[in-house]
C-alpha cells in the first residue's frame, strides 16, 4: 500500500479536488491511503475565527466563519450533484453551527484553552475530507471517510500534542487496514488526533505530513508521498528565488536538515517513521502530477541515479523569527559542568535549541520562538552575563557532497562576502552535510540569493 497526502493548496478549492481524484485514480491499484489537509488557509481562518472571540470581537469571528462556510459549501456545490450534494451542504452546515456553538462557549467562559484552540483547528480538515470523500464516491473511486482521531492516539499538549505510535498501530490495523484489504480507498485527515478519552488534539502546524508519515509508518507502506504545490524539494524555496531547481533524489538526513532549517515544503520530524521503517517519500506537485518529484531515500548509495553523488550542495534553506541568545562568563565557562547547567535551563522551560556555537568566553545560541524567554533569560542570569538579539535569521546550507569537498566554507564566506551579508554565528553538524549561519533576517533574501547564484548558477566546474 502507499500514502497519500494532500496539502491545503492542493485541495483549496473544486478545480484542485477533482485534480486530487484523478491522481488518486492513477494510482489506485497501489491500494492508496488519502490523507488530507484542510482546504488552503482554513487553519488559519478557524484559529482567527478563536482568537477574534477570546479578544471580545464577536462580530469579527463571525464574519470569518461565515466565508469559511459559504466557500465549503461553493466547494461541495461545484463538486457534487443532486441529493450527494444535499447530504454533504447538510452536513457542512450542521459542522459549521457546532463551531458557531465553540464560539458561544468561549464567549461565555471568556477564555480559550489551547485545548478548545484543538478542537477549533480539527474543523480545517474534517470539512476538507468530508467534501474530498464524498466526490470520489460520486466519481466512482470507493473510498471510505476515517476519523483520524479513530487512529491518531496522541498525549494531551494540545497544540503540539505527540502521537503515541505503539497505540496508532494497533489502532491503524484495526481501523485502516481492513478497508485496504477491501480495496476501498480510506480518506482520513492529516493534523489531528485525539487523547485516549476522545478529547480531539493537533500535532503541530504543518503536521499533515507529519500523520501521512506515521501512518505510512505503521502500515508498512512501500512509499509516502507529499502532494503539494512546488515540483518537489528544490534548490531553495521556489517562491524567494524563481531559478531554484528541482531536486530528483536526496537522502534522508539531506531532507530532516532541510526541513529542520525551514523548508516547510516538509514537516521537520516527517522523516523520522520513514527512516524507521525505510519508507520511500516522494514529494510532488499536484498541478503537475506527471513530473517525477523528490524521492527521498534512505542512503544515497541505494538509488539507482548515479549524477546527484557527485553534486556537493543540494539546498539552501532560511527560517526567519529567529532569536540569538549569547552568555558570556570569563569566570564560569571553563569550569566543568558549565554547559550541561546551561542546557538544563532549557530542558527545564522545554525549549528546543537550534544552532549552537561556544568559544572560550561565550555560548551562542537560537531559539525559534520567545514563548518562555524572560524566566529562560532569569535563569541564565543566574550563571553568566546574557545577551538577547531579535531579529535574526538561519540559513542552512545541505548537501552529503559537503562531507569530501574542501572550500565549501570559502565559497559560502566569499559568496555572502560580496553580498555585504554579515554572518553572526557559524555552525556545522556533526554529520557535515550542513553548514548553518546566522545573519540579520533583513538581508536573508539577499544572503539566500547570493548563495544559490554561488552554487547552482555560477560555473558548475568549480564543485567537481
Ligand atoms: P502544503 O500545503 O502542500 O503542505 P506547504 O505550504 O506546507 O505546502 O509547503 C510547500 C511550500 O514550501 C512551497 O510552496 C514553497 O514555498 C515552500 N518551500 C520552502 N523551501 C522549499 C524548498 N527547498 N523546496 C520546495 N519548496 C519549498
Ligand atoms: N492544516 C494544518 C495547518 O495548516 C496542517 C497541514 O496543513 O499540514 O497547519
Ligand atoms: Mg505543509
Amino acid at each position: 500500500m502507499i500514502v497519500m497526502k494532500f496539502g491545503g493548496t492542493s485541495v483549496e478549492d473544486a478545480t484542485a479536488i477533482r485534480r486530487v481524484i484523478d491522481i488518486v485514480r492513477r494510482e489506485r491499484y497501489r491500494r492508496p491511503l488519502v490523507v488530507v489537509s484542510a482546504c488552503a488557509g482554513v487553519t488559519n481562518s478557524l484559529i482567527k475565527i478563536a482568537h477574534a472571540v477570546r479578544d471580545g470581537d464577536q462580530r469579527l469571528s463571525l464574519e470569518v466563519l461565515e466565508t469559511l462556510r459559504s466557500r465549503h459549501c461553493q466547494t461541495a456545490s461545484d463538486l457534487l450533484a443532486g441529493s450527494g450534494r444535499d447530504r454533504v451542504v447538510n452536513l457542512l452546515e450542521g459542522m459549521f453551527q457546532e463551531v458557531r456553538n465553540l464560539v458561544r462557549g468561549v464567549q461565555l467562559l471568556g477564555e480559550l484553552t489551547n485545548r478548545s484552540l484543538d478542537t477549533f483547528s480539527s474543523y480545517g480538515e474534517r470539512l476538507s475530507s468530508l467534501i474530498i470523500h464524498a466526490a470520489m464516491v460520486e466519481q466512482n473511486l470507493p473510498s471510505q471517510l476515517v476519523d483520524a482521531r479513530e487512529v491518531m492516539v496522541t498525549d494531551r499538549s494540545y497544540s503540539a500534542a505527540q502521537p503515541i505510535i505503539g497505540k496508532i498501530a494497533e489502532r491503524a490495523t484495526k481501523v485502516f487496514a481492513p478497508v485496504i484489504n477491501a480495496e476501498i480507498i480510506p480518506v482520513t485527515q492529516g493534523f489531528i488526533g485525539a487523547v485516549d478519552d476522545g478529547s480531539t488534539t493537533t500535532i503541530g502546524r504543518g503536521g499533515s505530513d507529519l500523520s501521512a508519515a506515521i501512518f505510512g509508518s505503521v502500515l508498512g507502506a512501500e512509499e509516502i508521498q507529499i502532494w503539494t504545490d512546488v515540483d518537489g524539494m528544490m534548490s531553495a524555496d521556489p517562491h524567494i528565488i524563481p531559478e531554484a531547481k528541482l531536486i530528483n533524489i536526496m537522502s534522508f538526513d539531506e531532507a530532516s536538515e532541510l526541513a529542520y532549517f525551514g523548508a516547510k515544503v516538509l514537516h521537520p520530524r516527517t522523516i523520522l517513521p520513514a527512516i524507521e521503517k525505510k519508507i520511500p517519500v516522494r514529494v510532488l506537485n499536484s498541478r503537475r502530477p506527471k513530473l517525477n518529484g523528490t524521492l527521498i531515500v534512505h542512503t544515497l548509495a541505494e538509488s539507482a541515479s548515479p549524477n546527484l553523488k557527485g553534486e556537493v550542495i543540494k539546498s539552501i534553506a532560511f527560517k526567519k523569527g529567529i532569536t540569538v541568545i549569547n552568555i558570556s562568563s570569563s569566570r564560569m565557562l571553563m569550569a566543568h559542568g558549565f554547559l550541561a547547567k546551561l542546557f538544563s535551563i532549557f530542558a527545564d522551560h522545554e525549549k528546543s535549541v537550534d544552532v549552537v556555537a561556544t568559544s572560550e568566553v561565550s555560548v551562542s545560541l537560537t531559539i525559534d520562538n520567545e514563548e518562555n524567554l524572560s524566566d529562560i533569560i532569569r535563569d541564565m542570569e543566574k550563571i553568566g552575563e546574557t545577551r538577547v538579539q531579535q531579529g535574526k535569521a538561519i540559513v542552512c546550507v545541505v548537501g552529503e557532497g559537503m562531507k569530501h569537498t574542501p572550500g565549501i566554507g570559502a565559497r559560502i564566506f566569499s559568496a555572502l562576502g560580496k553580498a555585504h551579508v554579515n554572518i553572526e554565528m557559524v555552525s556545522e553538524g556533526a554529520s557535515e552535510i550542513n553548514l548553518t549561519l546566522v545573519i540579520d533576517e533583513q538581508v536573508v533574501h539577499n544572503a539566500v540569493k547570493a548563495l544559490h547564484d554561488e552554487f547552482f548558477n555560477s560555473n558548475q566546474t568549480h564543485q567537481d
